[in-house]
């Protein structure tokens, strides 16, 4: 059984935990290994090395395997070579797991195939399909990325619409947008004001992927709470104190609402391309709100990935809407193979166990 804080962490968060642990052995205050005595003052415990033990005695249910082939829509086999700023800026892919080793994973869980979202643009795209997609037909997917390099060229709405069709041509079977959209790209690129989600200088691309019936994946925005101060009352608190950069409080960065309103202006405009609204619609703190733009907007789906931890929490109101929208609600898990620095998305059996 995976403990509370190999989910939430990971190895780079522990050594941060044992480091908190070596200043409070110096403290007055004891340690994590001497309990509290039955008299005196309740001795304080570091968050970081809390690991409570689940005193409950109840039947598990193990499922090792789908019983249906399953397609995992959201995996990132492959990143950008070089970044600043949040902003990707280079076709060149780096790999993060052999098609060989995925397979046997994916094999032991009755997975039929990976969807790779970020296989880039350009040359670095063409290499994601021939290593994955064509070396092993129908088992990998590859998506687009835009090509923000190009942002500051007079004709960049066209030039993008038009790098969507090559992408197409090259074997792209969707087009993927990442965060970077709203809250890292810039009109300098990596400086300068922020550039929304709904401007206008993106609508040939939205058009494009509708021309050619290849869908959206839209990552727009984060947990709520990466919106609100790093405090006691924030509840990821862990993560984020972690993540400094994570956080988006404060700086120029628009709020969690605006972000939504611009995406949802983007699916009004554009109702003839589909959108996977990502991560459950980005607001799976509120089910209900994902309700209404699901039945305003008949363009959009949602995925489930690296958000089991919202879900969980709702069983009964997640249960009615997985009901509700069972067709429009697609299987992913942001699976990023050796992926230590997301403990929640680490391409592994575990991953598709929960
Ligand atoms: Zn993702």
């Amino acid at each position: 059984m995976i403990s509370r804080r190999e989910w939430l962490y990971g190895a780079g968060a522990l050594a941060g935990a044992a480091r908190l642990s070596g200043a409070s052995e110096t403290s007055d205050h004891g340690t994590h290994s001497e309990p509290r005595k039955a008299s005196g003052k309740p001795a304080p415990l570091p968050l970081a090395e809390y690991e409570p033990k689940s005193m409950l005695q109840v039947k598990e249910t193990h499922i090792e395997r789908a019983q249906f082939p399953a397609i995992d829509i959201h995996t990132h086999i492959s990143f950008s070579k070089k970044a600043q700023n949040g902003v990707q800026l280079s076709a060149e892919r780096e790999y993060l797991g052999t098609p060989e080793e995925l397979l046997e994973v994916m094999d032991r869980k009755n997975l039929r195939a990976m969807v790779n979202l970020t296989g880039g643009y350009d040359e670095g795209l063409k290499d994601a399909v021939t290593k994955y997609d064509k070396a092993h037909p129908g088992r990998f997917f590859t998506f687009t990325e835009p090509c923000y390099e190009r942002f500051e060229q007079p004709n960049y709405p066209q030039l993008q619409a038009d790098a969507i069709e090559r992408a197409h041509r090259n074997g792209a079977r969707g087009l993927k947008i990442l965060k970077t959209l709203g809250l890292y790209l810039r009109e300098n690129i990596t400086s300068g004001p922020l550039v929304k989600i709904d401007d206008k200088r993106f609508d040939p691309m939205w058009d494009a992927c509708g021309r050619l019936n290849i869908p959206v994946a839209i990552h727009v925005s984060d947990p709520v709470a990466f919106f609100l101060p790093t405090d006691r009352f924030n509840e990821r608190f862990e993560e984020l104190n972690n993540h400094p950069d994570w956080s988006f409080y404060d700086h120029d960065f628009p709020s969690n609402a605006e972000l939504l309103e611009r995406r949802n202006r983007v699916f009004a405009r554009h109702p003839q391309t589909q959108f996977i609204v990502l991560h459950v619609g980005n607001f799976a703190e509120n089910l209900e709100n994902v309700s209404e733009n699901l039945d305003h907007f008949p363009n959009m789906t949602v995925d489930i990935a690296a958000r089991i931890g919202e879900l969980g929490r709702q069983p009964r109101t997640a249960r009615k809407f997985f009901e509700k929208y069972q067709d429009r609600i697609l299987f992913g898990t942001d699976a990023t193979p050796h992926g230590d620095e997301f403990p929640q998305q680490v391409f592994n059996d575990k991953l598709y166990e929960i």
